[in-house]
C-alpha cells in the first residue's frame, strides 16, 4: 500500500484543476494558499484509529488536532473505528482507545457510544457500503475485476525488470477484459480482486495539503491499485475514502505516514464523484535521538502517561504544542484557548521531538496552579487510595488541605504525592532512615541534646493546638538557646520524623504527622 513514489514535488503543475474547497463559493487557483477553513458548510473532521493497539502519543496528537480544529471552527468531530483488519483489531483495544479519548477530554460529536446521522462508526459494520461502492465503480467502468494470480503478477514484474522498464507495477492485464466475460468468471467463482482504473493521461495527482503545501505524485506510478482483495475485504485506501465521502468529511488531519497513500485516495474520490477534502498531514513524533518514538524512549501510550500521574489537561497542552503554536511563546495553553485558537496555519511540518522534561514542566505548572481543595480531592486522595495508604477517611478536610499546600509545590506528576507522603502512613517503629541523612545530620555531637530540647519544647502543645504555627513558635528559639545553627537543630528533627532530609517546612511536616507520632519518632532517634 505504501509503494507510491512520492515525488516530493511542491507542485507547479498547471495541468490539474485545483480542488474546489468544500463549501467555498469559489475554487482556488493552484497558486493560492491551501485553504484551511471554510465558511459553509461547517467542517467535519474525523479521527479514525485502527484498534490494533493502544492509543499512542502520535495518535493522541492527531486526535487533539482534529478535535481542536472542529471546536475552533464550530465543526463536527467524528470518531470512527477502522477495525477492518480482523487479525489485529480487538474489542479490548477499541475500549482502551475510547477510554484514552475520554481521559484526554476529547469528546466526539458522532461515533461509538454517541451515535450520529452518518453511522455506523465501525468499519466492520459498513462492509456492505464498500462492496456496493466497488460494484458501482465496476458497473460504471471505473474499476474492473482482475483475475491475475500472484505468480502471474510476479512474472510480469520480473519481465518488466528484465526489459529495464522503470515501471514495474501492475501491467493492466485485466483492464480491457470484456466486462460480460469478467462478470461470468466472477459468477463462476473464480478468485479475483477489484482494481480501480487510474484514468489514462491523468497527469500528476496534486495533493493539496494544509501543512505541506501542494505535493505532486506521478499518476503512472499509482498503478491500477486494488480496492477489493481476493478475500472480499476492501483495502484501506478504498474503505477510508468510501467512509470519508459518505460521512461528508471536509478536512483530513492525520499523520504524514499517510501522505503517500493520499494520491490513491484522491483517485478514489474522483472515481466516486465525491469532493476531495482538504488534507493536513502532521509530522511524526520522534524520540530525543531523532528516531521513531518507541518503548526505548519510555512511555508511548496515553495510558502509560495517565498511570504515571500526568494530568489530562497538561498532557493535551503538551501534545498540542508539539508541532503547533499559536504565538511561538506560550507553553501553557488552556484547553479553552486550544479549542478557540487552533488553526492548521500554524502546524509545523518538521518532525516533533518528544521532550519529557518539557512535559514535566508543563505538568508541574498545572499541578501548582490547582487550589488546595482541588489538589486534595483530585490528586492526593486518589493517589493515596491507589497506593493503598488511605481510603480518604483517615483525616479531616483541614488535614488534606494542609497536605495539599505542603506537597503541591514538591510534585511534578500526581504520582509523586504518594511516594512523598508515605512516611505519614508508616508505623513509628517501622520508619526507615536514609543512611546518608543519618550520617550527615544525626550522628553528630550535640544532636541528642537538640532532639531532647525539641521534645521538651513540643510536648506542652496539646493535640488540639498542634498547628504549623504553634510548632514553629515552639521550635524557633531552640537554635539560639542551644547555641547551634538552625540546620543542626531542625534537620535531625526532620530526619527523626520523616526518615530523610527532605520534606515540606518543619511546621507543616510535624503538623501533618500529628503530635503523638512526632514525639514518638523524636524519642526513637533520641534513643
Ligand atoms: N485507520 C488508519 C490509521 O489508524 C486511519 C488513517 C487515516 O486517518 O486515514 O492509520
Amino acid at each position: 500500500m505504501n509503494d507510491t513514489t512520492n515525488t516530493e514535488t511542491i507542485a507547479t503543475s498547471e495541468t490539474m484543476e485545483p480542488t474546489k474547497p468544500i463549501g467555498s463559493a469559489e475554487a482556488t487557483t493552484a497558486k493560492s494558499a491551501v485553504p484551511t477553513q471554510t465558511a459553509q458548510p461547517k467542517p467535519r473532521v474525523r479521527f479514525a484509529p485502527s484498534p490494533t493497539g493502544k492509543l499512542h502519543v502520535g495518535g493522541a496528537r492527531t486526535a487533539i488536532y482534529n478535535w481542536a480544529f472542529a471546536r475552533a471552527t464550530g465543526g463536527t468531530f467524528i470518531l470512527r473505528i477502522d477495525d477492518t483488519d480482523p487479525t489485529r483489531s480487538t474489542e479490548e483495544n477499541t475500549q482502551i482507545i475510547l477510554r484514552a479519548m475520554r481521559w484526554l477530554g476529547l469528546d466526539w460529536d458522532e461515533g461509538p457510544e454517541v451515535g450520529g446521522d452518518y453511522g455506523p462508526y465501525f468499519q466492520t459494520e459498513r462492509v456492505d457500503q464498500y462492496r456496493e461502492a466497488a460494484e458501482r465503480l465496476v458497473a460504471e467502468g471505473k474499476a474492473y475485476y482482475c483475475f491475475c494470480t500472484p505468480e502471474q503478477l510476479e512474472a510480469d514484474r520480473a519481465a518488466a525488470r528484465e526489459r529495464g522498464d522503470s515501471f514495474q507495477g501492475y501491467q493492466r492485464t485485466c483492464r480491457n477484459l470484456d466486462p460480460a466475460e469478467a462478470q461470468a468468471r466472477v459468477d463462476a467463482g473464480e478468485p479475483h480482486t477489484i482494481r480501480i482504473k487510474v484514468p489514462d493521461g491523468r497527469g500528476d495527482v496534486v495533493v493539496k495539503d494544509a501543512v505541506h503545501g501542494e505535493v505532486a505524485f506521478n499518476a503512472r506510478e499509482l498503478d491500477d491499485f486494488i480496492i477489493f482483495r481476493t478475500d472480499g475485504t476492501p483495502t484501506y485506501n478504498f474503505a477510508t475514502v468510501v467512509d470519508d465521502a459518505a460521512m461528508g468529511i471536509t478536512h483530513i488531519i492525520r499523520g504524514d505516514d499517510h501522505l503517500s497513500n493520499t494520491p490513491r485516495q484522491v483517485i478514489v474520490y474522483e472515481a466516486l464523484g465525491a469532493p476531495v477534502p482538504i488534507f493536513a498531514h502532521i509530522s511524526m513524533i520522534l524520540g530525543s535521538d531523532g528516531k521513531k518514538l518507541s518503548k526505548r524512549h519510555g512511555a508511548t501510550s496515553v495510558e502509560e502517561y495517565r498511570d504515571q500521574g500526568y494530568l489530562s489537561d497538561a498532557f493535551v497542552n503538551y501534545l498540542a504544542l508539539l508541532g503547533w503554536a499559536p504565538d511561538g511563546e506560550s507553553t501553557v495553553i488552556s484547553r479553552e484557548r486550544l479549542a478557540s485558537e487552533f488553526s492548521l496555519d500554524h502546524v509545523s511540518k518538521n518532525p516533533a521531538i518528544m521532550d519529557p522534561k518539557k512535559l514535566d514542566f508543563i505538568n508541574a505548572e498545572y499541578l501548582h496552579a490547582m487550589d488546595d481543595a482541588t489538589f486534595a480531592s483530585d490528586v492526593i486522595k486518589p493517589e493515596l487510595a491507589a497506593a493503598g495508604l488511605d481510603d480518604g477517611t483517615a483525616h479531616d478536610d483541614a488535614w488534606y488541605g494542609l497536605a495539599a499546600s505542603a506537597f503541591k509545590p514538591r510534585c511534578t506528576v500526581s504520582r509523586d504525592v504518594a511516594a512523598q507522603m508515605a512516611y505519614l502512613y508508616t508505623a513509628d517503629d517501622a520508619l526507615e532512615y536514609d543512611e546518608k541523612a543519618l550520617k550527615r545530620w544525626v550522628n553528630k555531637q550535640g544532636v541528642p541534646e537538640a532532639l531532647a530540647a525539641a521534645q521538651e519544647a513540643l510536648a506542652p502543645i496539646s493535640s488540639d493546638s498542634w498547628t504549623p504555627e504553634a510548632i514553629e513558635a515552639a521550635l524557633d528559639p531552640l537554635p539560639a538557646n542551644l547555641g547551634m545553627g538552625k540546620g543542626k537543630v531542625f534537620q535531625p528533627i526532620r530526619v527523626a520524623c520523616v526518615g530523610g532530609s527532605a520534606s515540606p517546612g518543619i511546621g507543616e511536616t510535624l503538623a501533618l504527622l500529628g503530635r503523638d507520632h512526632t514525639l514518638a519518632r523524636i524519642a526513637n532517634l533520641a534513643g
